[in-house]
């Protein structure tokens, strides 16, 4: 496995997860952050938890907390329209 982010990104990235659990987020968020945070602990932050793509560094740094690639995303996104 190779990822894209460089240490230097995923250090930044890392700040800002953690910033934004400190600021107090609602409780569905948090779960997002410390699971993006887990996730980096472990190596596999930059991964879809779905089909484990690589998800790309401009949605990585636009919502660092994502865990899923645009692909699965779109898939999910309709199923929950599907739901409502
Ligand atoms: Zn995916």
């Amino acid at each position: 496995m190779s990822l894209s982010l460089s240490a230097q990104q995923l250090a930044r990235i890392r700040t800002k997860l953690e910033t934004r659990r400190s600021e107090n987020p609602p409780a569905a968020k948090a779960a997002a952050l410390e699971a993006a945070l887990e996730r980096i602990a472990n190596g596999e932050y930059g991964y879809c938890v779905e089909c484990g793509d690589e998800i790309s560094a401009a949605r990585l740094s636009m919502k660092p907390e994502v865990a899923l690639c645009s692909d699965c995303q779109a898939l999910k996104d309709e199923e929950d329209d599907s739901n409502t």
